[in-house]
């Protein structure tokens, strides 16, 4: 089923990006303000107040320029003739002033009324210009009525008599600064909303990650290692397709120790999950399982393809050393492998694969050995690249 009518219709109207939606929604807003201004306009020439030919011409410029605002942003336009403002703040702004100082000439004995659209210019503008345009916007508008009001006063001083006039410019050097102002601490307070909240989200993502790594090495935790890996043996049981685990644990850590100090001994430890993690494939997982021990996660991968991945982690092994007391030392590490049968849980395949590893060290250690599946006892393979 396609979408409703009002769907339609709205991304029709406003379009579909949820920012150019919201710009243009505000442009209509706009819009409709006007259209309401221009009846009220109307009603002035009913009442004799305003002449309608003035009444026509300022409703025909607003109209056509805030439609004009419209039509920029609704086809995006805007994007690209002014991106430093996308929401065409300030030419709105700019444009609103021309019109109210427009409607100031036209208004004839009703004129002052105009000066409300000025003010609400200027608090619309508040929501989304900075205190440093704002405090433009404000000074723009208090010169251009300034001089209108001396010119106007000047070619029909019977109609812009000039206490009215002066009274008028009072009121509006009072009330548009404090705007500004008020405009200035809205901003403000804004900014330090957005770097709270930034903060806030960073402070979160720091907890996180303090929650699911290890402390020591950066690796993900046990914890969070066990809630990938059962994750993965669900999709596994869901697809069918092949999942291999890896517990690696470093030969005779503890003489690391005692000859290097511990000091050392947690620089081994830094040094041995980063080689590992360089090893590894991107789509494989490692972790930190306690103490020397290691845990691999190897997604789509059976016992022969863990096994060429490990047989590479203990090439790279051998080719490295690590600083003891003066002089460097290789490290070894011997691991147990076991491929996730259909079926069965987590906690069976980790037990196999400790067990793989036991049985690896019992056998001199340095090498991975391959687990058997618990009810089947196929012979187990050998890394066949
Ligand atoms: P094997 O080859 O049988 O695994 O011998 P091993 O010495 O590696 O094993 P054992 O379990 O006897 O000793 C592990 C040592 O690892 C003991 C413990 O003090 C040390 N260890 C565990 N966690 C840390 C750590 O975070 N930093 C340091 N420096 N040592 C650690
Ligand atoms: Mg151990
Ligand atoms: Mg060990």
């Amino acid at each position: 089923m396609g979408p409703g009518l009002h769907t339609r219709v709205t991304t029709l109207v406003l379009g579909r990006e949820a920012r150019q939606r919201l710009r243009a929604s505000q442009a209509l807003l706009v819009v409709l303000v006007d259209v309401l201004l221009s009846f009220i306009c109307g009603f002035g020439v009913w009442a004799g107040l305003i002449e309608a030919q003035m009444a026509l011409a300022w409703s025909l410029f607003t109209l056509l320029g805030v439609l004009g605002f419209y039509v920029v942003i609704r086809s995006g336009w805007n994007l690209r003739l002014y991106p430093e403002d996308p929401a065409l703040t300030m030419p709105q702004g700019v444009f609103s002033v021309f019109s109210t100082v427009m409607a100031y000439l036209i208004c004839g004995p009703v004129r002052g009324a105009s000066l409300l659209a000025m003010a609400i210019t200027l608090v619309c503008g508040m929501f989304a210009l900075k205190p440093g345009q704002v405090r433009r916007l404000t000074l723009f508008a208090v010169l251009l009525l300034g001089i209108t009001m001396v010119g106007a006063h000047r070619q029909w001083p019977e109609r812009f008599p000039i206490a009215e006039e002066v009274l008028h410019f009072m009121l509006i050097s009072v009330v548009l600064p404090a705007i500004a102002v008020l405009a200035g601490q809205l901003s403000t307070m804004r900014h330090k909303l957005r770097q709270h909240r930034h903060d806030l989200e960073q402070a979160l993502e720091h907890n996180r990650q303090l929650a699911i790594r290890d402390e020591l090495t950066g690796l993900y935790n046990r914890r969070h290692l066990m809630a990938l890996m059962q994750k993965e043996v669900q999709r596994t049981g869901r697809s069918g397709r092949p999942m291999s685990i890896a517990l690696l644990d470093i030969d005779h850590f503890k003489r690391i120790n005692d000859s290097c100090g511990h000091v050392q001994g947690d620089e081994v430890l830094k040094a041995f999950a980063l080689a590992v993690g360089e090893t590894l494939r991107d789509t494989d997982v490692l972790g930190r399982w306690g103490g020397e021990e290691f845990m691999v996660m190897l997604p789509e991968t059976d016992a022969a393809g863990a096994l060429c991945v490990l047989d590479r982690v203990h090439e790279r092994m051998r080719a490295l050393s690590f600083p003891c007391g003066g002089e460097s030392r290789g490290v070894s590490f011997s691991a147990g492998i076991a491929a996730c049968a259909p079926g069965e849980a987590l906690h069976a395949a980790i037990e196999r694969a400790d067990a793989a590893l036991y049985r690896a060290k019992e056998s001199g250690r340095a090498r991975s050995v391959v687990a058997e599946l618990a009810a089947n006892t196929r012979p187990v393979p050998s890394c066949t690249p």
